[in-house]
């Protein structure tokens, strides 16, 4: 393939609200790298903090930069050190880039490295027609994976991280927020045999998108307890998991009020300031609680990849397609909140 010497990408170029398609130079690849030409890419939460220019996101961005980090693309150049790829693969990508040095990436946990850099917000993105990315992280995609699907395995490997951080078989789950992250928690409880799977959003559409995808009830907390819709479904102590996907303080205090003793709880949702919750719950019901930062490196990659190839069916979770240069209707939305997930097609 000819490789051309500038690209199209969409840049946070200018330290205000917006996100800017402009012409720059194709990435560079290391030995250790590849350059991968990108097909489709999927929007998350986090590009929308950098479209809106929040506090996060002035804390945290160094401009100009390439955002996006969900994507599927086509190996069409490969590091010369690198092994194991070649040209013509079909791949996505591990977005988190690690160190490689610190103890836990030396004991092969990448996942918990000290000094992780994310693509699309430390560096150069995924939404762009070309990306270079450490060989280490890309991930070969098996042909039974569309490349819709493909185009968000990282947010799917939120969840199914999350989701396999407990022993869900025959358990009554909740899943506070019924986000992308919390309907696709909703289809792999259902698939890998959870019993009661009970989710919560304050928005409809969504807990509609969550009921779609597995869900065996939806709740608006806002309009009925959550003691009541356990009452009618005849549990009489409390979820055995709880799956944390909202970020909200009161959807996690009422997830702490209904788990029964000895629960476990997995936390996802990003909470936008600190949360003071009834410490006394924790203690004396013995709660378990493990913090979740993205997707387990790589077993997350290998369970979901072999999740989709038994029969695990998330596509009900995209919602919305559209091509690269309508990536305003897109992000319009998604700040609407009546969608699940948006994919941006990257072809020419
Ligand atoms: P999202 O923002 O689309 O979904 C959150 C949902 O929570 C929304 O649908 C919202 O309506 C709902 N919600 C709001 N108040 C609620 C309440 N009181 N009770 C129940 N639901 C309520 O996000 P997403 O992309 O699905 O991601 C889920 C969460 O995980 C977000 O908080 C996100 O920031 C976080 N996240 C964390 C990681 C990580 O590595 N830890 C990675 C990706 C996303
Ligand atoms: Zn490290």
């Amino acid at each position: 393939m000819n490789i051309p010497n500038t690209m199209r990408a969409l840049v946070k170029s200018r330290p205000e609200v917006g996100l800017w398609m402009e012409e720059v130079p194709v990435p560079e690849i290391g030995p250790n790298d590849l350059l991968i030409r990108v097909r489709k890419a999927a929007i998350c939460g986090t590009d929308l903090h950098i479209y809106k220019w929040d506090q996060w996101a002035q804390n945290t961005l160094k401009l100009p930069l390439v955002v996006g980090h969900e994507f599927m693309g086509e190996v069409v150049a490969v590091g010369t050190h690198v092994a194991g790829f070649s040209v013509g693969d079909r791949v996505s990508g591990e977005g988190h880039i690690t160190c490689g040095y610190c103890r836990r990436c030396r004991a092969g946990n990448r996942h918990l490295c000290r000094n992780t850099v994310g693509i699309g917000v430390n560096r150069n993105g995924a939404f762009a027609d070309y990306i270079s990315l450490p060989a280490v992280n890309a991930f070969k995609l098996p042909t039974l994976i569309p490349d819709e699907v493909a185009s968000f395995l990282d947010p799917l490997g939120n969840a199914v991280h999350t989701a396999l951080s407990f022993d869900l078989v025959g358990e009554d789950v909740l899943i506070t927020g019924a986000g992308p992250i919390g309907c696709m928690a909703a289809a792999i409880a259902r698939h890998v045999g959870a019993r009661h799977i009970v989710v919560t959003d304050t928005n409809e559409y969504r807990l509609e998108l969550a009921r779609k995808l597995g869900a065996t009830r939806v709740i608006n907390p806002a309009k009925t307890d959550l003691k009541t819709t356990m009452a009618e479904l005849g549990m009489t102590e409390g979820f055995d998991i709880g799956l944390e996907m909202s970020g909200h303080p009161e959807a996690f205090r009422g997830m702490l009020d209904t788990m029964n003793h000895g629960g476990k709880v997995a936390l996802l949702g990003i909470f936008a300031e600190p949360v003071s919750i009834d410490w006394g719950k924790v203690i004396f019901k013995g709660l378990v609680m493990k913090g979740i930062y993205g997707r387990e490196m790589f077993e997350t990659w290998y369970k979901m990849s072999s999740l989709l190839q038994g029969g695990l069916n998330v596509v009900g979770v995209l919602t919305h397609r559209f091509k690269r240069d309508h990536f305003e209707e897109a992000f319009d939305i998604i700040r609407g909140g009546h969608c699940g997930k948006v994919v941006l097609d990257w072809e020419d």
